[in-house]
């Protein structure tokens, strides 16, 4: 049985924990199509490729090799062949995704391999901003996943042991590029099911989805 399983929400929201606990339980790939973008940014800026030079930025897209692990076990992406699971997660990185993220041919490039992924895919859980939408509208099921910004600025300061009054600026300032630019802005699907992860804690998010797949 073929099922895709589309998770969207904005920064914090829980979406890679949710994610990847519900693709160890259905036995499915999972894919951080963050990551990706992740990945190029940091390609990018070891380019040397002004953020605001549309151009040079999709050279890098088109030229540079990325790979990723889908495995929910041990998810890991590297760029021509270099792992960088850590630099990605970094403050720099963090810093710029938003940018080339809103590049449209950007989101062309990464939008083509993430369905080719899916494609050869018997099961899968997918992550982002735009998978519901845009990515694979006709997923088996659809969640957006929101929290309230302080619960998701404390996860993220956690997470990055990180000052929490920065890290929920910085969450604010990424959610507003990521909600508001031009070509295909993360937004809930009509028919995605919505869940506060604030009210609900993660554990039955997952619950609760993996009924949802399964009833
Ligand atoms: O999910 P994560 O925080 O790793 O995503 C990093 C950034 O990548 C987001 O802030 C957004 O700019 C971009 N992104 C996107 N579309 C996706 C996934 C991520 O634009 N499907």
């Amino acid at each position: 049985l073929r099922c895709v399983v589309a998770v969207d929400g904005p920064s914090g929201s829980g979406k890679s924990t949710v994610s990847r606990r519900l693709a160890r339980r259905l036995d499915a790939r999972y894919l951080d199509t963050g990551a990706m973008y992740r990945a190029l940014t940091w390609a990018v800026l070891q380019a040397g490729v002004d953020l605001t030079d549309p151009d040079g930025i999709a050279k890098v897209a088109v030229d540079c090799e990325l790979l990723i692990m889908t495995d929910p076990e041990h998810p890991s992406i590297s760029v021509n062949g270099e792992n960088v699971d850590a630099p990605i997660r970094g403050g720099e990185v963090t810093a710029a995704v938003s940018a080339v993220s809103a590049v449209p041919f950007v989101r062309q490039v990464l939008t083509a391999r993430q369905r080719a992924i899916i494609e050869e895919s018997d099961r899968i859980v997918v992550e982002g901003r735009d998978i519901g939408t845009v990515v694979a509208p006709d997923a088996d099921l659809k969640v957006f996943l929101t929290a309230s910004s302080a619960e998701r600025a404390r996860r993220r300061s956690a997470e990055t042991a990180g000052d929490h009054a920065a890290t929920e600026a910085d969450l604010a300032r990424r959610d507003h590029l990521d909600s508001t630019r031009k070509v295909n802005p993360l937004q809930q699907a009509a028919d995605a099911v919505v869940l506060d992860s604030t009210e609900l804690g993660i554990d039955e998010v997952v619950s609760e989805l993996y009924r949802l797949l399964t009833t």
